[in-house]
């Protein structure tokens, strides 16, 4: 049997005994869990990756993802947009400056921050970006919409993307490092979600914001590398959060395919229960062996290989709780069971980080270029 990380099983047994009843409540209010957010923030499962502490690897990171999701899916979001669309970023891109300002508080949670990039009409296409920041003599002037950015309303750096136009006529992107509390920044009301309902997701808008050559990610205008790879960091969290989804609806099927019914009959001892239950596990090994795949073969910024991954994680997550739902009749239905919330939390999966169809597409590129 796996040996696990003394803090991923600190992570499991926390998210057993406390997040469930947790999830069910923050679900109902639509508030940011701030206490559990600081509960995770201390067993210090950022700056234990970030600053190799006891041996805590990315995979063990994923898998920490990946338990907290089992019992509350929007508290996985929230922790994995501050690692890959915050301390990801600035720690693999940023300027010392940035990082002396940042990192730190961002791996143990007294900032929060987030990564925008999707707008209203063009969505998460990068070449169709409007947000555009235009280079003046002292600096940069940023406009723009930007639309359904998690954590934002919680965030204080937020990292944006543009296209930029510089003094001498040549268009480019950039990611800039700004603090919320720049002049002509705005962050809309809380978005009133169908699922993963704790993680606060909002609007920003950005009216002439005037900002540096300091604030622009890595002092560099190379957007476009650093926003694909925000985004592949970002959509192996979600694999792994896929993960945790379809994993919560197993164990929730299962307690209650269990019960004893009429006469001593378990709905598991139907073959019909037996063969669907049996395709979600061998779907959870199949997605997590390709997951591991990615991560020990140095894949994770291989664009392809990652658009598989989520695709197939998040496939499954869709899939097992429509399966687990269909299986649990009327129980599965309500409000108290946890299930119908699963249903609802596993939808977004196939929405952030990029839609399954653009993945698809990055899937099908090489056969369009005929480069293969
Ligand atoms: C809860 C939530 C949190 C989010 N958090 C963030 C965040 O932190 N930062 C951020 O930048 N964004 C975030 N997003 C935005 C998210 O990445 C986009 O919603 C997603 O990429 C889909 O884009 P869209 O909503 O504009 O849909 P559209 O672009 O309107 O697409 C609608 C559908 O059309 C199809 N489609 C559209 N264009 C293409 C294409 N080129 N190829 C193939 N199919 C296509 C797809 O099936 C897609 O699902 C978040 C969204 C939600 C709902």
């Amino acid at each position: 049997m796996e040996k696990r990380h003394e803090l991923v099983q600190q992570v499991m047994n926390y998210s057993h005994k406390e997040l469930a009843k947790a999830a069910r409540y923050y679900d109902t209010v639509d508030k940011f869990p701030e206490e559990q957010m600081k509960q995770l923030f201390q067993m210090n499962i950022l700056p234990s990756l970030y600053k190799h502490l006891n041996n805590l690897n990315y995979h063990d990171y994923l898998s920490v993802i990946r338990l907290v999701s089992k019992n509350f899916p929007a508290l996985g979001s929230i922790l994995l947009t501050q690692e890959s669309h915050c301390a990801w970023p600035i720690s693999q891109f940023g300027t010392e400056e940035q990082k002396k300002q940042y990192l730190d508080k961002a791996l143990n949670g007294e900032l929060y921050g987030c990564f925008a990039l999707n707008e209203p009409i063009t969505g998460s296409e990068i070449e169709e970006m409007n947000t555009i920041a235009r280079q003046t003599e002292t600096g940069w002037v940023l406009s723009g919409n930007k639309d359904y950015i998690s954590n934002s309303p919680i965030a204080s750096v937020l990292l944006i993307a543009t296209k930029t136009m510089s003094l001498d006529g040549n268009e480019g992107y950039a990611v800039f490092v700004i603090d919320k509390k720049t002049n002509g920044i705005k962050v809309g009301e809380l978005e009133e979600k169908m699922g993963i309902k704790a993680l606060p997701v909002a609007s920003v808008t950005l009216q002439n914001v005037e900002v540096s050559d300091k604030q622009l990610l890595g002092g560099v205008t190379e957007g476009l590398i650093q926003i694909q790879s925000i985004l592949n960091r970002n959509r192996l969290a979600v694999a792994a959060q896929s993960l945790g989804i379809a994993g919560g609806a197993l164990d929730r099927g299962l307690k209650y395919v269990s019960y004893d019914r009429n006469l001593g009959k378990r709905l598991i001892d139907m073959a019909s229960t037996q063969f669907k239950l049996a395709d979600i596990e061998t779907g959870i090994y199949s997605a997590r062996s390709l997951l591991m795949q990615v991560i020990n073969s140095g894949q994770e910024q291989d664009e392809r290989m990652v658009a598989m991954t989520k695709l197939t994680a998040s496939n499954l997550a869709i899939d097992a709780t429509e399966s687990i739902i269909n299986m649990s009749g009327g129980y599965g239905y309500m409000r108290n069971n946890d299930i119908e919330r699963f249903v609802r939390d596993a939808k977004i999966t196939a929405i952030y980080g990029s839609s399954s169809d653009r993945l698809r597409r990055i899937i099908a590129k090489p056969w369009v270029d005929n480069k293969m």
